[in-house]
């Protein structure tokens, strides 16, 4: 992967569209440019010309407009353009789910547009980069808010029938971001932001756990693009918590390289673990009533510090000689009572598993020597855990119980159980496997309860 960056403009890159990776595939990436500089809105304008937008149609919701939406609105009519505004009037509360996809989709479908620009963070931009696929377009996206790792990702995180997913969509074409509008999201948002990056350090792990036990297809050159910003803000998070532009610049860096790796592979596994899986199991909660909806970065934050101890407890000493795995599965009445409703979700899941796990069964490690270069090939993921754990907590995210209103029971339920939704292979169904999983979840509760 080429970037050339600009050293007179650190926050500028021009990206080349593919790459020759390590693990011998080419990456297209479809993000282009990516600009994060105070002159990101006359850049903005300048590819639109270049481009020849006419009509590019500008989404934001009611807090964006207020603090982009309106000045790039302004900005594209100066320069001959005719922006049409698509709207959702919503403050609070707007999902990435069915109804805001219909929305967008039936202001979108009949107009004349001829170009799309999603101004606003999570939300706005999943929304639009969702229902853009749909309708075979491109999209620019100018961020408001480092507070999420999506922004060049071409996978959406989606909320269909309340539950999470992840949806192919398409990356944007461009990324136009001014520091000094992100310095001025809420602090709230940049913390969320700097959850969501240091969960990066418990979904690599689990990556290479999956790699080294199962042969998981991993490509170094993506594997580094996430890592290395990762340990630059995990050093830095006090000055980027002061909310400078350089040091939100810093932050938005990471999350976007985050997101150029996801869409290099196109899976969310180089930034996506059982920190995740957590997340995605209290917004299930959430949507069934039995727990409140919170920011998803500082779910994914709160969440890796217990990731973290799981994965030290399963690999850093020599305790477990691994055996194969247990079958997995029948659900037991514990697991079905987390999620009523959807069980038929759940069940597709652990079948996709028994066929990942069937799939690569010939790499598992069956001898001592091969499972314990397994745990070497974890062993420089893990080694950041302490400096994550510490710059997790100087976030004001917290290891004990009641931070988001997570109880004990339901944090045990999650670690037990979060691996029921998603396919991916993490450390909880390591543990699982080897019927290892209550007495290191217990171990981790008598921990953070201490
Ligand atoms: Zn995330």
């Amino acid at each position: 992967m080429r970037s050339d960056s600009n050293p007179s403009n650190p926050g500028f890159s021009n990206l080349s569209d593919e790459d020759r990776c390590s693990c011998g595939a080419i990456h297209h990436v479809a993000v282009g440019t990516v600009v994060i500089d105070h002159t990101a809105i006359d850049q903005l304008v300048a590819y639109g010309q270049s481009h020849r937008w006419s009509r590019p149609c500008v989404v934001m919701d009611a807090n964006t407009e207020e603090v982009l939406g309106s000045s790039v609105i302004t900005a594209l009519s100066h320069a001959g353009m005719r922006p049409e505004r698509f709207y959702f009037p919503e403050r609070h509360g707007l999902l990435a789910d069915e109804t805001s996809v219909s929305r967008l989709e039936t202001m979108l479908k009949p107009s004349s547009a001829d170009a799309v620009v999603a101004v606003g963070s999570g939300v706005i931009t999943d929304i639009t980069r969702f229902v853009t696929h749909l309708l075979g377009r491109d999209f620019v996206s100018v961020p408001t808010a480092a507070s999420m790792d999506g922004y060049a990702s071409s996978v959406a995180a989606m909320e269909f029938g309340g539950m999470k997913t992840t949806s192919s969509a398409v990356a944007p074409s461009a990324i136009f971001a001014d520091p000094y509008v992100i310095a001025m999201a809420p602090r709230d948002m940049t913390r969320a932001g700097i959850g969501d990056l240091l969960g990066k350090a418990s979904a690599h792990v689990d990556w290479r756990l999956s790699h080294g036990l199962w042969g998981e297809e991993l490509c170094d050159v993506v594997e580094r693009r996430v890592a290395e910003p990762l340990v630059d803000v995990a050093t830095h998070v006090r000055e980027i918590l002061e909310q400078s532009p350089e040091g939100v610049t810093q932050l938005l860096r990471g999350l976007v390289e985050s997101g150029i790796g996801m869409a290099m592979v196109g899976t969310s596994r180089p930034a996506s673990g059982c920190e995740h899986h957590a997340s995605h199991f209290w917004d299930l909660l959430a949507s069934m009533g039995r727990h409140q909806h919170a920011p998803h970065g500082l779910q994914v934050g709160y969440a890796t510090h217990f990731a973290l101890r799981l994965q030290e407890w399963a690999l850093g000493g020599s305790a477990i000689a691994p055996s194969l795995p247990l079958p997995i599965g029948p659900e037991g009445d514990e697991a079905r009572s987390w999620f009523v409703g959807h069980e038929t979700e759940v069940e597709a899941v652990m079948d996709e598993k028994r066929a990942f796990v069937a799939a690569h069964s010939d790499a598992w490690p069956t001898s001592s020597s091969r499972w314990e270069l397994v745990r070497a090939g974890t062993a420089k993921a893990r080694s950041i855990a302490p400096l994550v754990a510490g710059a997790l907590l100087t976030a004001e995210i917290p290891t004990t119980p009641g931070f988001l209103d997570l109880d004990v029971a339901t944090l045990s339920a999650t670690f037990r159980f979060a691996n029921r939704i998603r396919a991916r292979y993490t450390v909880i169904d390591f543990l699982e496997g080897q019927g290892l999983l209550n007495e290191a979840v217990a171990s981790v509760m008598a921990e953070i309860s201490a």
